[in-house]
């Protein structure tokens, strides 16, 4: 499976743990279109995971990154309003707010999958 965005590049989204880079091209194409209408850089600071990454692999089974459509985004204050405001409108069901603490380490988790496929969607949580 392969994708092309105009503002993400396979190496940023690829596994830190791993270097696989396994995204969803249907994925990268909402995350292209909310990038394009959010109109500014999106700093993605954890995209795809492989199963075996440490943050998955003590999980009772794999999470949304392990399945190539999920991304946390650095953003906060104003931007992190902004940003989940046009994510909503994108088809995005999984929505994780993380704004505690110093603001560089503050980011926004979007994934797309659904209830059809077991997971609990829509649905909102915070870390
Ligand atoms: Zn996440």
């Amino acid at each position: 499976m392969t994708w092309t965005s105009p503002y993400f590049t396979e190496e940023e989204m690829a596994c830190s743990h791993t270097g696989i880079s396994d995204m969803d091209p249907q994925f990268m194409d909402k995350l292209t279109s909310l990038r394009a209408d959010w109109g500014q850089p999106m700093v993605v600071t954890s995209a795809y995971r492989h199963p075996t990454h440490p943050i998955e692999a003590r999980k009772e089974k794999p999470g949304a990154h392990a399945s190539g459509r999920a991304v946390d985004i650095a953003v906060s204050g104003e931007d992190a309003y902004k940003l989940l405001c046009a994510a909503l409108g994108h088809g995005f069901t999984g929505v994780g707010i993380a704004q505690k603490g110093p603001h560089g380490g503050r980011f926004i988790h979007l994934d797309d999958l659904t209830e059809e496929e077991g997971w609990p969607r829509p649905t909102i949580w915070s870390y």
